[in-house]
């Protein structure tokens, strides 16, 4: 049989190898939008997130067919339905994609104009823009609600929604080598995309993260942590929620909170002069949102009959 090797490519796209964290397992933290991983077993390979731009994606498959050139793609599991996890689909066909149902739901609604949206964030890189002019979503084929499990070729693979960061965020838990793939739950040194979140859940999955007995977490963007690092971004949310009660408590609508307490929360964590600006609206949307989270819990403590929880108005980014 003809093998594919790719390590040639590799070397010339300069894009940065694949780091094994146990035999079998790999993630890549060089591609920009997530951090995806694979998981190798006798019956085929199980992926984890999907690189956004177009050419890393590619770059993503290469690696791995170089690794294992004999192996089919079994599963594509997408942690939630941001772009940075989900749009680069495409570029593993004919691989089965699973996620929780509400990606389905999200990704189904993709429109054109969600699309024109993507391209545009990429306006001052035109190279990047021009990749993304043919833009299939791949919705999962496969959905679950609370978990799943795949069992192949002597792995076992957990998928367990935890939601918080988005209404279907989902994690990937190996029990056997005690790795997670916590998705964007957990974010190091750099501050959380809160505009589609629910903080109580997101807290809750923090806690569960933390009593797995992980040896290791994978989030979905930047390099592997500890366990230990679901503290500091546990700090962060509560530090916003109880800012946010203040102000609300003080009478301030929700544009005076979010002017009020942008300012505290970039303290956080560093940000770049260059993405000031984008982690500043980021933010705001957070507030925004832990904002109506807030009003919600303050008014059903009054005995006032809330209003409903909309929770699907916020743009889609991380
Ligand atoms: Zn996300």
């Amino acid at each position: 049989m003809a093998r594919r090797r790719s390590a040639v490519r590799i070397g010339m796209t300069g894009l940065g190898e694949r780091e094994a964290l146990a035999p079998g397992i790999f993630i890549n933290t060089n591609y920009r939008g997530c951090t995806p991983g694979f998981i190798y077993t006798d019956e085929g390979i199980i992926m984890v997130d999907a690189p956004l731009i177009p050419k890393q994606a590619m770059d993503w498959r290469e690696q791995i067919e170089a690794e294992y050139p004999d192996s089919p793609f079994l599963y594509m599991i997408n942690t939630d339905h941001h772009r940075g996890h989900a749009l680069g689909n495409q570029y593993f066909m004919p691989v089965k994609v699973i996620a929780h149902e509400r990606a389905h739901k999200e990704m189904s609604g993709y429109t054109e104009n969600f699309k024109e949206r993507v391209r545009n964030s990429f306006k001052r890189e035109p190279e990047i823009q021009a990749q993304l002019n043919n833009i299939v979503i791949i919705p999962p084929h496969l959905t679950f609600t609370n978990r799943a499990a795949l069992l192949y070729g002597g792995r076992r693979v957990d998928l367990m929604y935890v939601g918080g960061h988005t209404p279907a965020t989902s994690i990937v838990w190996l029990p056997e080598e005690k790795i997670c793939f916590v998705g964007d739950i957990v974010w190091v040194d750099q501050h959380p995309y809160m505009a589609q979140g629910n903080t109580l859940e997101w807290l809750r999955a923090l806690e569960l993260i933390r009593n797995l007995g992980a040896k290791m977490l994978i989030p979905g963007h930047g390099p592997v942590c500890e366990p230990d690092a679901t503290y500091r971004v546990g700090e962060y949310i509560e530090f916003m929620r109880k800012r946010v009660r203040d102000y609300y408590l003080e009478g301030k609508n929700k544009n005076e909170t979010k002017s009020g307490l942008v300012g505290e929360m970039l303290e956080w964590f560093p940000v770049p002069p260059e993405r000031k600006a984008k982690i500043e609206s980021q933010i705001k949307s957070g507030l925004n949102r832990v904002f109506r989270e807030i009003q919600r819990e303050e008014e059903e403590k009054a005995g006032i009959v809330s209003h409903g929880f909309d929770d699907g108005d916020e743009e889609d980014d991380s």
